[in-house]
C-alpha cells in the first residue's frame, strides 16, 4: 500500500531524494565522509553549497541584484530579523513604522513580533471574516512612508493564498514588499523583482527543518539597527556568503537534492501546472458535496494547504482512523482551525491527491 503524507511541515520529500541521501549517507561521492561530517569550509561542502545556491536562483529566477542567504531560526526568527534589518532604512528615526497585511495565523505572528521593534500599522485584515479571504488590494490603508510592507503570501494554517502580486510602491514612497513564502516557495512562478525581500523556512516545500532561505535586494542591505545580532544581520551574512556562522550543512545538502529533482521535473513552471491540477481535483470534489466543506473564498484558495471540514464533526475521529488505515497520514487540521487539512506540496504526487479523494468518496458513501 502506498503511503501519502499530508503533513503541513516538516513535510513530504521526494522519494528519489531520500533514496539518494540514503545511498550517500556514509560516503558522499567517494569522499569517505558523510555530508554531516564535513567541514563547511572544505571543498566538498563548498561545492554542495554553490550548486544549491545556483540551482535555487535558477529555479526561482532570482535577478543578479538580489542576494540569496541561507540562514537559521526559521520564519519565526525572520519575523524579528526583518524589522531589525529594515526599520533603519534611509536613516529613519526610531521607532519607525512598518505596514502589515493580516491574513491569518502566520501574519498575525509576524506583526506581533514586529511590534517589539517599532510601530506597526495593520493596513488591512481579514480577521473579522475568520481569514476566509485576502482583503481586496483597494481596501489597504497603507502608510505614506513605511519602512516596508509585509505580507504572508500563503497562510499555511488558514489556507488562503495570494493569487496576485500586490503593488505597494506608488502609495508608500517606494517601500519594499516583504513576503513570508514559507509554505509555497517554488510551488509557483514568482516575479522576484516585485519584492524587496522573500523569506521562508525550508521544511514545508523545500527540505528538512533548520534551513531558512532569504532573498533580499541589494539596496536593502546595510540598514540594520545597532541591536541586530551579527548572525542575523543580512549584510554580514551576505558578505560572508552565508558562512558567517556554521550553516545547517545537512539541510542545505538535502535542499540541494530537492532543487536538482525540481529541475528534472521541468522546473517551477511545470510544478505550478501540476499543483494547479492537484488542487483542482480536491477543491472540485469539496465543492461537489455537502458532506465536506471548505470555508475559503474561491479566489484565494491555497494550492498547498487545503483545510476542510466534515459537515458532521462527530465523524472526525472515524475519518482520521480510516485514512490512516488507507495509508493517508497527518490529515488532522491545525488545532486553531479544527477539522482536516491536506497539505499537497510539490513532493505530493497527483496520485496521492487522487487516493485522498477516493477515500473521501468512499467514506461519504459509508457515512453519508
Ligand atoms: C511554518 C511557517 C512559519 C514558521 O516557521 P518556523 O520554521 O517554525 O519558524 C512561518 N510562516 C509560515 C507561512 C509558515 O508556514
Amino acid at each position: 500500500m502506498p503511503i501519502y503524507n499530508f503533513s503541513a511541515g516538516p513535510a513530504v520529500l521526494p522519494k528519489e531524494v531520500l533514496q539518494q541521501a540514503a545511498a550517500e549517507m556514509l560516503d558522499w561521492q567517494g569522499s569517505g565522509m558523510s555530508v554531516m561530517e564535513m567541514s563547511h569550509r572544505g571543498k566538498e561542502f563548498m561545492s554542495i553549497l554553490a550548486a544549491a545556491q545556483h540551482d535555487f536562483r535558477e529555479l526561482l529566477g532570482v535577478p543578479d541584484n538580489y542576494k540569496l542567504l541561507f540562514m537559521q531560526g526559521g520564519a519565526i526568527a525572520e519575523n524579528a530579523i526583518v524589522p531589525l534589518n529594515l526599520l533603519g532604512r534611509n536613516g529613519r528615526a526610531q521607532p519607525a513604522t512598518s505596514d502589515y497585511i493580516n491574513t491569518g495565523s502566520w501574519s498575525t505572528k509576524s506583526l506581533k513580533e514586529a511590534r517589539r521593534y517599532g510601530n506597526v500599522n495593520v493596513a488591512a485584515s481579514s480577521e473579522e471574516s475568520h481569514f476566509a479571504q485576502i482583503p481586496e488590494r483597494d481596501s489597504w490603508q497603507l502608510s505614506k512612508d513605511p519602512a516596508y510592507v509585509h505580507v504572508c503570501t500563503n497562510e499555511t494554517i488558514d489556507g488562503v493564498e495570494y493569487q496576485f502580486t500586490p503593488d505597494v510602491a506608488a502609495e508608500t514612497n517606494g517601500a519594499p514588499l516583504v513576503a513570508d513564502m514559507s509554505s509555497h516557495i517554488l510551488s509557483r512562478v514568482v516575479d522576484v523583482s516585485r519584492y524587496g525581500v522573500i523569506y521562508g523556512g525550508a521544511q514545508k516545500n523545500i527540505g528538512p527543518a533548520g534551513l531558512t532561505l532569504v532573498v533580499v535586494r541589494e539596496d536593502l542591505l546595510g540598514h540594520a539597527l545597532p541591536a541586530c545580532p551579527s548572525a542575523f544581520n543580512w549584510k554580514i551574512v551576505a558578505d560572508n556568503d552565508s558562512m558567517y556562522n556554521t550553516p545547517p550543512t545537512y539541510a542545505i545538502y538535502i535542499a540541494g537534492l530537492v532543487f536538482q529533482w525540481l529541475k528534472k521535473q521541468g522546473g517551477v513552471a511545470a510544478m505550478e501546472q501540476r499543483n494547479i491540477a492537484k488542487a483542482a481535483l480536491l477543491y472540485d470534489y469539496l465543492d461537489s458535496t455537502g458532506f465536506y466543506r471548505t470555508k475559503i473564498a474561491s479566489n484565494c484558495r491555497s494550492r498547498m494547504n487545503v483545510p476542510f471540514f466534515l459537515a458532521d464533526e462527530a465523524l472526525n475521529e472515524a475519518f482520521l482512523a480510516g485514512a490512516k488505515e488507507t495509508g493517508l497520514l497527518q490529515l488532522k487540521g491545525h488545532k486553531s482551525v479544527g477539522g482536516m487539512r491536506a497539505s499537497i506540496y510539490n513532493a505530493m504526487p497527483l496520485a496521492g491527491v487522487q487516493a485522498l479523494v477516493d477515500y473521501m468518496k468512499e467514506f461519504e458513501k459509508q457515512h453519508g
